[in-house]
């Protein structure tokens, strides 16, 4: 397996090591309890920033001052307006986007090469959300009531958002929550995993978003998110995480019934038939699990292989596994970075215990990489799975590391079946030259997006959530805005 070196780095200059503290009201504070914790870089254990941990308290203040601005000010601006912050703010991200992509790889260890090519994906979200912005409208009803009685709807934001993101993609989920709200008019809270956020509150600033509009409370998930997703003061939280923290969010609502929409994990299916362009489905079936590290929601995790091409297809893909560069994601030729943290590290390790004792072989990887420049940081090497069987626990559980289960299959009914055998429907994935096959398999996955010969093409107009247990709501496109706008029905008796 290559190696690549850490290449010596400038000190970023928003992971200097300095404090950094969170955005409420358009005010950089402290928290209130003064506490603080530290991020450190996961491929080399350095300190990159203290932050302001915010609690209880905090929420409370920028809920209100999420309140205030929602009922006031930012309620008289028009859509045009709210277009032009959400341009202003694009052009700063693409201004500042190298700066970034850095911070994001310093923040959870995503090869540079990867967040650096989430640029046309992030300008495109702020753009495209700018554009929905005017777009916004409701409709005139033709009704049977009789009489002369007029009927149309209203779209108005549903009001104070408060966002919860993982760390795993921190720019893009940040922006995935603060631009819908923006374009409808509502307002928001975001409580980030990590502190990367705080640098793109700091470009809302500068874009000339009015203060409360846009807050960042910086956390821990039990005490700040806790907060605010079972605030009486939050009319929607936006989720995305993990299923189990999906459910605690879902309690927690019940209180004020707040809207919830949840991008939760998911087991997807990646469906190989021995039909396909295997010179295509090799990188593109290991890419679909290897890339930042298998920590992506939608990662093809079960791979199923026709029975005819299972030995052959299932080596080549530990063949291009076993040749990936692992290592500090800064340096340009890394190909995989490190997992984020040491809690991490410990739960995709236990997974790969867990794959040998239950009889699965490893192909290539199924350890942890601890030696030389890898020593500091958390890595584990790509690992392909061959013998898996549907009730594994590796075929079953999310694992959220460069890991790959590979199932065989006979026939495709049967293959339905068994691909849908799971608690989770987010991605999904089918690699065939038969059309009316990739028809027929696509419409019958129970999953909230399926990619035929690609695997995660995502984009700002095309919508993308879970069916299941992979969450509801969805994020992109136009069903995006409506999650974030209540309706209303105007009655008026003309006669
Ligand atoms: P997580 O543990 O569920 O955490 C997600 C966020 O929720 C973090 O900000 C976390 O804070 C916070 N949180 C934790 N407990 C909470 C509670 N009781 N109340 C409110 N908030 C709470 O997930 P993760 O480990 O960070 O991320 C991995 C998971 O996210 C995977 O399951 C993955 O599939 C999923 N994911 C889904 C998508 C998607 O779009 N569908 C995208 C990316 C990731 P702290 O971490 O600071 O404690
Ligand atoms: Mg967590």
């Amino acid at each position: 397996m290559a190696v690549s070196q850490a290449i010596p780095i400038t000190r970023h200059p928003y992971a200097d090591g300095s404090y950094k503290k969170m955005l409420i009201d358009g005010q950089w504070v402290d928290a209130a309890s003064g506490k603080k914790f530290e991020t450190h870089n996961p491929a080399t254990g350095e300190l990159l920033a203290t932050v302001a941990e915010g609690d209880a308290e905090d929420i409370n203040r920028a809920v209100a001052a999420a309140r205030r601005a929602f009922e006031g000010p930012w309620s008289k601006v028009k859509p045009f307006e709210r277009q032009n912050l959400l341009l202003k703010l694009a052009d700063l991200v693409e201004k500042n986007f190298e700066e970034l992509s850095q911070l994001d790889t310093l923040d959870m260890g995503a090869p540079i090469s990867r967040t650096r090519g989430t640029r046309l994906r992030v300008l495109g979200m702020l753009r495209y959300y700018a554009g929905q912005a005017t777009a916004l409208h409701g409709e005139t009803i033709e009704n049977s009531l009789p009489g002369e009685i007029f009927s149309y709807t209203l779209k108005e934001p549903v009001g104070v958002v408060g966002a919860i993101i993982p760390w795993n993609s921190p720019l893009t989920a940040s922006v995935w929550k603060i631009g819908p709200a923006i374009a409808t008019g509502c307002t928001v809270v975001l409580k980030p995993a990590e502190e990367a956020p705080l640098r793109l509150a700091e470009l809302c600033m500068e874009a000339g978003i009015p203060p409360g509009v846009v807050n960042v409370v910086p956390g821990y998930g039990e005490t700040a998110g806790a907060a605010l997703s079972s605030h009486s003061g939050v009319d929607k939280v936006a989720f995305t995480g993990s299923h189990v923290t999906g459910q605690a969010i879902v309690r927690a609502s019940a209180g004020n019934l707040k809207r919830v929409s949840l991008e939760l994990g998911g087991k997807s299916p990646d469906i190989v038939f021995a039909d396909a362009d295997l010179d295509a489905a090799v990188p593109g079936a290991a890419m679909a699990v290897f890339a930042n590290s298998g920590q992506i929601c939608s990662a093809g995790t079960r791979l199923f292989v026709e029975h005819k091409i299972y030995d052959e297809f299932v080596g080549r893909v530990a063949e291009f596994g076993k040749k990936l560069q692992v290592g500090n994601g800064l340096d340009p030729n890394t190909q995989i970075g490190p997992l984020v943290s040491a809690e991490q590290m410990k739960r995709v390790s236990g997974y790969l215990s867990i794959g040998q004792q239950e009889g699965a072989k490893a192909l290539t990887g199924g350890t942890p990489l601890t030696e030389g420049a890898l020593s500091k940081g958390y890595f584990v090497a790509p690992t392909v799975f061959a013998n898996v069987q549907d009730n594994m626990r590796i075929a079953q559980e999310e694992i959220f590391g460069p890991v790959i289960s590979a199932i065989s299959f006979k026939d495709t009914d049967e293959l339905i079946a068994r691909a849908n055998a799971t608690t989770f429907g987010l991605g999904s994935g089918v690699w065939t030259t038969n059309v009316s096959k990739a028809h027929q398999v696509a419409k019958s996955l129970r999953a909230g997006s399926v990619w035929v010969n690609c695997y995660q093409a995502m984009d700002p107009a095309v919508p993308f959530g879970g069916y299941k247990m992979s969450g509801y709501g969805r994020e992109s496109g136009k069903q995006h805005l409506e999650e974030y706008l209540n309706v209303k029905a105007v009655w008026i008796k003309t006669g």
